[in-house]
């Protein structure tokens, strides 16, 4: 069984407390990893090797333009480990091959897009208005940042963290969730391999309650960016707060996936099942609540349903299924919970709703996808995440029911509207409180593109040039020009 190490300060190292656990992969059970628990001694011992890499060593010494070329170092060599990364997550956490090895194949476009922005980063001179000043804005690194990750997409969360972090001039300590950390540890070998000076890349596995909340309050760490729920985030806002560390945030969503009656209603089926079933409705970004217009309901709902019984569970290492198991335990209870909470509210069960077994399944972590119609927006199923293949339908009659109903959730991570109106398309765009809103397309993702949440979905943006902003901080300086003292020192120029 292979045992793993954490990532510090450029090597590999055991944790101190000399303590390992298990990993084990959801669809056939078997324990294949152990993975360094690691605690407050050893986040201690990478934020302090972050510390030194940032301030001191080589890398606090090095220009832009070469931390560039480091990033898009690694973007080239993980050109050539997408497949056996892929492989790895997918024993890990249980998502298909097919969805784990698109993200590791586009992965390299992440670290080069960040390559190319390192060194776009600039200030600029005001035309200041006091006489005899001259002044101008700097953009510095806003110091060692601590990432904690959660464990649908393992290594896209360490790219979209530490790339712009890196590239802003950051050092950083990871520590990925413990369902999944045997990902980033063998990506830390690319970040050897690239040149990296060490203390720059840190990967400290454990669990949250010890690594996790250890790196979130420790003092020398400046920066939290998480990605999780938003009942984990929260708690890790208030300890940040208290220490007035910057936070990003990417948390849960329960988004509306809007069906007009003008819509190509074979396009939005397609888009709605994407929306929920793909990954096994675990990702933060699921259309879970499917809002359809009532004129086009009973139609739209038959053509969901063909294309649901089309989907094939199974091994989720095979390119031909469809939906793979759960990844933990704890979710797979989750979701048979809330199936049940929504039988008991009165939500009209229409498709599946019930684990999933028999024929060539293994493992017992399997959950059949599940629609709910008549579901009304004040039930718990239309209002909580799920993070899983659970669509509740709700109807709407026209498109103002459809923004106040859409809008009606604490959260506001994305949202998907399907109609051949441009009007319209623009007016719900507008309209709808999302980081993302998507027309006529679901779950589309871009480095180039911002992503991140309103209101309980988070705080701050990742990819896109907003990413780099995350890890920076403005410095405004100011300079004499005249050789004259203040006439008056008691009071401000
Ligand atoms: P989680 O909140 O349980 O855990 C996330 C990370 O936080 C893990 O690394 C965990 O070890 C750590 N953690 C937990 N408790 C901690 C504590 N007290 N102190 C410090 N660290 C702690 O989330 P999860 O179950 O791993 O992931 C599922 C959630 O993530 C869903 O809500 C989903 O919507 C969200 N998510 C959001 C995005 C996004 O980009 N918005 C993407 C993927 C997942």
């Amino acid at each position: 069984m292979k045992k793993y190490q954490h990532f510090i300060n450029g090597e590999y190292v055991d944790p101190l407390a000399g303590e390992w656990f298990e990993t084990r992969n959801p669809y056939t059970g078997e324990v294949w990893a152990e993975i360094p628990k690691g605690d407050a001694a050893d986040v201690d011992r990478a934020v302090q090797a972050a510390r030194e890499a940032m301030y001191n060593g080589p890398f606090s010494k090095m220009n832009a333009t070469a931390r560039g070329k480091l990033l898009y170092k690694v973007g080239e060599l993980l050109e050539n480990h997408t497949q056996r990364l892929a492989e790895l997550e997918v024993r890990d956490n249980g998502k298909l091959i097919a969805e784990m090895a698109g993200q590791l194949n586009y992965m390299p476009e992440f670290w080069r897009y960040y390559a190319g922005l390192a060194d776009k980063v600039e200030g600029s001179v005001v035309p200041i208005d006091k006489p005899d000043h001259f002044a101008f804005k700097t953009r510095e690194p806003v110091g060692v940042v601590g990432a904690l990750a959660a464990w649908n997409s393992p290594l896209m969360f360490v790219a979209w963290k530490a790339a712009p972090a890196i590239a802003a001039g950051c050092s950083i300590v990871i520590k990925p969730s413990e369902y999944t950390s045997a990902s980033a540890l063998e990506f830390a070998e690319i970040i050897k391999e690239a040149g990296f000076p060490p203390g720059v890349f840190n990967v400290v596995t454990g669990f949250g309650q010890d690594a996790g909340a250890a790196l979130v309050s420790h003092p020398d760490v400046a920066k939290i960016s998480f990605t999780g729920s938003d009942t984990t985030g929260a708690k890790l806002y208030a300890v940040a707060a208290a220490q007035m560390k910057r936070v990003s945030m990417e948390l849960g969503g329960k988004s509306p996936n809007i069906v007009f009656d003008d819509a190509n209603l074979d396009a939005a089926a397609s888009g709605a099942v994407s929306g929920i079933f793909a990954a096994t409705g675990q990702t933060c970004i699921a259309g879970s609540r499917l809002m359809v217009h009532n004129r086009v309901k009973d139609e739209f709902t038959e053509k969901l349903l063909k294309l649901a019984r089309t989907a094939r569970l199974g091994d989720p290492m095979s390119y031909d299924t469809h939906i793979g198991p759960v990844a933990t335990p704890p979710q797979y209870q989750k979701i048979l919970d809330y199936i049940d909470i929504a039988k008991n509210e009165g939500a009209n069960l229409l498709y599946g709703g019930s684990p999933a077994s028999g024929g060539d399944l293994k493992g017992d972590q399997f959950v059949e996808p599940t629609i709910f119609s008549d579901v009304s927006n004040d039930m718990r199923i239309a209002q909580e995440e799920v993070f899983g293949p659970v669509l509740s339908i709700l109807g709407f009659d026209d498109e103002e029911e459809a923004i106040q109903t859409g809008n009606d959730v604490v959260y506001g991570l994305a949202a998907g509207v399907w109609t051949q109106n441009i009007g319209r398309a623009i007016r719900m765009s507008q309209a709808l409180r999302a980081g993302t809103v998507w027309v006529n397309t679901y779950r589309a993702v871009s480095y180039m593109m911002p992503f991140g949440g309103m209101k309980r979905s988070g705080l701050g943006r990742e990819n896109g040039m907003e990413a780099i902003d995350e890890y920076l901080e403005t410095k405004a300086v100011w300079i004499n020009t005249s050789d004259e003292f203040p006439a008056n020192p008691f009071v401000m120029r």
